[in-house]
């Protein structure tokens, strides 16, 4: 790996106690390039611009994917990440969805290790500090002829990021604009999904809603996750979510926060879970609690949902939340305060 480190750090100019959220980056980031049918040598450099012709594939074809994970520290600084293995493999699902080709395991994981090494005083100790790791790859070849690029670059960009607390959130299921389509990209994080879910939030906002919760794009019947969280629903003590498939994201969140709540003895059901039902628990009272969960909030709590133009509210305190619970049993495994016997935590 070939190393040239920033002359002097930025770290000095930060203001830790005000961030906003993925807006300030580290000193260095990680590079690599695909080209001649390989991946080169990879690089970290001083984080800044970087030279890109305007017919490079990414900028007309969407050709691209990206990741998003956390590193933590404890409070002795040792610094970790969580799962990040299920972060190479996802974002290989994602390439090769979009015929990218796959970036190694060793390249992944010793650029990232060494990055963060470079970087180690960009993570804060402290609950809810953390440093946000965006790994990605565009598609670098010159030329407007629609097809896949021969040339790629892998990156790796990092973002100290604070306690991500946005309260609680309205959110609107679906009725008319789709997020994913049944044998499309809605599994893989696809640049592009986000850029499809853009307008129709803005028409929510402007509605008074802070999120859409994607329904399937047949029926709108099922529920199946926000933009960037899967969901999940507490229908008196047991928790409900969404089956993964080809249009729902396979959350590390989420999967770590099934299992977390089956170890705590709760009763998990996954599969599809219809509006029609979750419109019934609520009238009933059963419908304890609804989140979103994924890397950048872990949990966030959803306060009431719109559907037909009539709003639901949720209770606003329910003993022994679910949300609440899962977060705290996450955010202890990764900064290192409670035993991890599923080996999530990797020490970097
Ligand atoms: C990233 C993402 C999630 C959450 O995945 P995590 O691995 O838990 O961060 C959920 N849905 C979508 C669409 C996403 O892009």
């Amino acid at each position: 790996m070939k190393i040239t480190q920033r002359p002097t750090s930025k770290i000095n100019d930060v203001d830790f106690n005000n961030l906003v959220f993925g807006s300030t980056f580290t000193d260095h980031m990680f590079q690599c390039d695909f080209v001649d049918g390989k991946w080169k040598e990879p690089e970290i450099v001083p984080y800044g611009p970087m030279q890109i012709e305007p017919s490079a594939k990414v900028f007309h074809y969407g050709q691209a994917v990206f990741e998003g994970m956390k590193a933590f520290k404890d409070d002795d600084g040792n610094a970790f990440l969580f799962r990040p293995e299920d972060n190479w493999a996802r974002i290989n699902k994602s390439s090769a969805r979009l015929a990218i080709p796959e970036f190694p395991k060793e390249y992944f994981m010793d650029g990232m290790r060494k990055l963060l090494t470079m970087d180690n005083d960009w993570i804060k100790s402290g609950d809810g500090n953390s440093l946000y790791i965006r790994p990605f790859v565009i598609a670098t070849q010159n030329g407007v002829s629609a097809s896949p690029s021969n040339a790629y670059r892998f990156m790796i960009i990092c973002a100290p990021a604070q306690a991500y607390y946005s309260g609680k959130v309205k959110v609107v299921f679906a009725q008319k604009f789709s997020r994913a389509a049944d044998g499309g990209v809605g599994f893989a994080k696809a640049a592009g999904n986000y850029a499809a879910q853009f307008y129709p939030t803005n028409l929510a906002k402007a509605d008074g809603y802070d999120q859409i919760v994607w329904t399937d794009a047949n029926t709108h019947e099922y529920l199946e996750e926000a933009g960037t969280m899967n969901m999940f629903f507490r229908v008196g003590d047991t928790l409900l979510t969404a089956p993964t498939n080809d249009r729902i994201l396979d959350g590390i969140t989420r999967k770590s926060i099934i299992k977390l709540a089956q170890e705590a003895g709760v009763t998990v059901e996954v599969r599809p879970v219809s509006v029609a039902e979750i419109k019934e628990a609520a009238q009933k009272g059963k419908l304890l609690e609804m989140f979103g969960a994924g890397t950048a909030a872990v949990v966030v709590p959803v306060e009431s949902f719109a559907h037909d133009g009539v709003d639901h509210k949720l209770p606003s305190d329910v003993s022994d939340s679910y949300a609440q619970r899962f977060k705290k049993a996450l955010n202890d495994i990764q900064y290192n305060r409670a035993a991890d016997h599923h080996g999530w935590r990797v020490k970097i």
